[in-house]
């Protein structure tokens, strides 16, 4: 028995240095392929970081993505979900597997100086606005195409199915749900597996992940605020909206910090109020929006209830009309990635990147739309991040040195190379590691 007992954990310990070995020579593989084609990925990066585009008005980036699927032998279906794309390469029995990307861009203005950066402008909620990939999207469809290119490079090596979606409208959230509408797990082959990547402020080289969840829930917030306007002069003859919305900016995070538990995690950010068109003229009505980010159902309950409470009671204690109250028009779950396909992915980035892959112990405040896939019965899936920055770079900041610009910055500037490099590698070996293999 105990004879019986060693040669099993000797058995094991070969195999998995078997293993190892696998993922480090497909690593090889991808390295090499990436040595030929990255300047192809590069322009690509930075001819879609200077055009970008606003949820569900993607379709030059969704055109541009078409062309690069078609000519790599995948078979594309364009407008799923409005500018969604889908693109199926079948390669033999095996388990389907899907990669998706974001399309969209922010409605902000980039302030990176890079010589690549953003000048677009277009229409937003009825308002002009900058436009730039200042969540690293671009960089996700860089890496989605090099992945695609990469696994049907290294076609004799895995069997399976690989359904490569890009999704409109993840940062205003509904992309997702527009896809499974148009039906994305019944048009097309359904995935047994799914994969996303996220480009975030760690040091490039990096990839992050962890069993369970991953990011956030978020409900956003549209609060309109009203009352009655007049002369700035006067205000005995108005209800002044301009002054109920600002005490609610204030009074809002007292149901942060005296009505959560303080060892729940939740934020509540007032992000724009938008309200009046001269100092000397009360308006009429304010409008404010934000967005609230939690990881537990009670916890998001509570924040929600909190937030519409705090609403009406500062309409009310300044005798103004009931303000209307938006929240969770726009919302998503928090992603959960299945501790079973984590464990299976972890020992993959382990033995191909060491020490930079990275078991985060805390899950990021983020949200994203992704989710809806998972709830949707795509469970066993795995959403993990790569990072961005020069390491030197993340050190000083570590070090109380400049910050960070984070996604969402202005100034959010990914090392595109090598950003994209890592990105590739890491999901092109995680798409490997649940094929079948020959
Ligand atoms: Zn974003
Ligand atoms: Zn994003």
């Amino acid at each position: 028995m105990r004879y019986i007992a060693i040669m099993g954990i000797v058995s094991l310990l070969s195999s998995g240095t078997a293993h190892a070995q696998t993922v480090v020579g497909e690593k090889a593989a991808v390295d090499r392929f990436l040595d030929q084609t990255y300047p192809a990925l590069d322009a690509l990066y930075k001819d879609i970081h200077s055009h970008p585009e606003l949820a569900f008005a993607e379709s030059r980036t969704a055109a541009r993505l078409t062309e690069e699927m078609r000519a790599l032998g995948f078979e594309v279906t364009e407008h799923v979900g409005g500018t969604g794309v889908v693109a199926v390469l079948r390669n033999g029995p095996g388990p389907t597997v899907m990669v998706r990307t974001e399309l969209d861009a922010l409605p902000m203005r980039e302030m990176t100086g890079l010589p690549y950066a953003s000048q677009v402008q277009a229409d937003w909620n009825g308002r002009q606005t900058y436009v730039a990939h200042s969540c690293g999207h671009d960089a996700h469809m860089a890496i989605w195409v090099g992945v695609a290119h990469a696994l049907a490079t290294l076609k004799s090596g895995w069997h399976g199915t690989l359904v490569f979606i890009g999704q409109p409208a993840e940062e205003a959230i509904g992309g997702a749900s527009a896809m499974l509408k148009d039906g994305l797990f019944t048009r097309f082959p359904r995935p047994d597996f799914g994969f996303a990547l996220h480009t975030g402020p760690a040091a490039y080289g990096e990839v992050h992940y962890r069993p369970g969840v991953m990011d956030a829930n978020v409900d956003d917030i549209v609060i309109t605020f009203k009352g009655r306007g007049g002369h700035g002069a006067m205000p005995q003859a108005t209800v002044d909206p301009v002054l109920i919305a600002a005490r609610f900016v204030v009074d809002v995070q007292a149901v942060i910090s005296r009505e959560k538990d303080p060892q729940d995690a939740g934020v509540v950010t007032i992000g724009a109020i938008q309200g009046g068109s001269a100092g000397n003229i009360i308006p009429d009505q304010v409008v404010v929006r934000g967005t609230i980010r939690d990881f537990d159902t009670g916890v998001r309950a509570k924040l929600k209830a909190g937030v519409e409470r705090v609403a009406r009671a500062e309409a009310a204690m300044a005798g103004a009309p009931d303000p209307d109250i938006a929240i969770g028009g726009q919302s998503a779950d928090a992603v959960i990635n299945d501790p079973a396909l984590t464990a299976r992915i972890a020992p993959i980035f382990k033995a191909a990147f060491g020490d930079k892959a990275v078991q985060d112990p805390r899950p990021i405040v983020a949200s994203e739309d992704y989710s809806q896939f998972v709830n949707a019965g795509l469970t066993q899936s795995l959403y993990f991040q790569i990072g961005v920055y020069d390491p030197a770079r993340v050190a000083a900041a570590a070090a109380g040195g400049p910050p960070l610009p984070v996604n969402h910055s202005p100034l959010y500037a990914p090392v595109p190379e090598p950003t994209i490099r890592t990105g590739v590698e890491a999901m092109t070996l995680a798409v490997l590691g649940v094929m079948g293999k020959p």
